[in-house]
């Protein structure tokens, strides 16, 4: 069983490796990002709710997040291992999500943090924004989402340092050569346990 949480900034690649770590690894990928874009998508009462939160770059509300993720997350009990992409964001998520997987007996196995600088952030996703047709890709709303990550999202850092879990990753390259160093880590922690602190 293999729990990774993707932590990162907007814009650090975090969905495009995710996407590639499944695909090597046979996990199931839980995006609260793409799941709240669907129900936005559908116009769901709950799509309707977050909107008001996510077209303004702020953090949807923690409760809303672990319903949702609850409920995703019991459609995969006999998964191989989940990959947490975007969540947790808060302190109070990351504390919910350890209870969800202790009942589970499934801790998180590792945490991997991709850093990418910040104009490098921008840059990226305001190369995005004409093809994402995301209407958060908006410059101030993109400089808002980034300042929330250091405010909100960040402390969980150390949350993550405490319980020896953080491996930190290089996200300042092409997506191979970032996706290489993610592989390194994994693959140290499947065959040691070991968890290599920071990857270049
Ligand atoms: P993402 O696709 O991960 O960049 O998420 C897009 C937006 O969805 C964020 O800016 C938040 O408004 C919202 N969101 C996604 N995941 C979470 C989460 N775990 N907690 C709170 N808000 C979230």
């Amino acid at each position: 069983m293999l729990n990774i949480v993707i932590f990162g900034p907007p814009g650090s690649g975090k969905g495009t490796q995710s996407a590639k770590i499944v695909e090597k690894y046979g996990l199931v990928h839980l995006s609260t990002g793409d799941l709240l874009r669907e129900e936005m998508a559908r116009n769901s009462p709950l799509g309707i709710e977050v909107r008001k939160f996510i077209d303004k770059g702020l953090l949807v509300p923690d409760e809303i997040i672990m319903r949702e993720l609850y409920e995703k997350a019991s459609e995969y009990l006999d998964a191989q291992g989940m990959i947490f992409d975007g969540f947790p964001r808060t302190i109070i998520q990351a504390e919910m999500l350890d209870r969800m997987l202790v009942k589970r007996e499934i801790p998180v196995s590792i945490v991997l943090s991709v850093e990418v600088e910040e104009e490098e952030l921008f840059n990226r996703m305001m190369g995005r924004a004409q093809d994402s047709g995301r209407s958060d890709d908006q410059a101030h709303i993109i400089r808002h989402r980034i300042e929330v990550y250091k405010n909100q999202t960040l402390p969980l850092m150390d949350y993550y340092k405490k319980q020896g879990k953080i491996a930190v990753i290089n996200g300042m390259s092409p997506v191979e050569i970032v996706f290489e160093r993610i592989t390194r880590a994994i693959d140290t922690y499947l065959s040691t346990e070991v968890i290599l602190p920071e990857i270049n």
